[in-house]
């Protein structure tokens, strides 16, 4: 993907999140299976998928929970790309963001 390409997708997904997309922000995974059970939930999903990829995986566009998570401390994130590089999610993404697959 192109710098330009990510970031068209980087608007469309913050337009998206924008105008209210509701996404399943609860119940946060507390064990491995209920995070690998969102994953595989994601693996169902048709590639192109992108609404279905942040509904699932309970996306916002603001830190999230009283601890004000956010994908800046996330592990999936690259910081220099703006980018979770967790496989089944794959998008750019901006630091104060969140998602439910948020991890440490
Ligand atoms: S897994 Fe979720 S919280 Fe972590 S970087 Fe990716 S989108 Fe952000």
């Amino acid at each position: 993907m192109t710098a330009g390409e990510t970031q068209e997708l980087l608007k469309t997904i913050a337009d998206m999140l924008g105008k209210g997309l509701r996404t399943v922000t609860e119940p946060f995974p507390e064990t491995d299976k209920e995070f690998a059970d969102i994953l595989a939930q994601l693996r169902d999903l048709e590639v192109d998928d992108l609404e279905g990829k942040l509904v699932v995986s309970g996306f916002v566009d603001h830190p999230f929970g009283p601890d004000q998570q956010r994908c800046m401390e996330c592990m999936y994130y690259l910081v220099h790309r703006r980018w979770c590089d967790l496989p089944e999610l794959a998008v750019p993404v901006e630091p104060d963001w969140w998602c439910r697959l948020w991890r440490i």
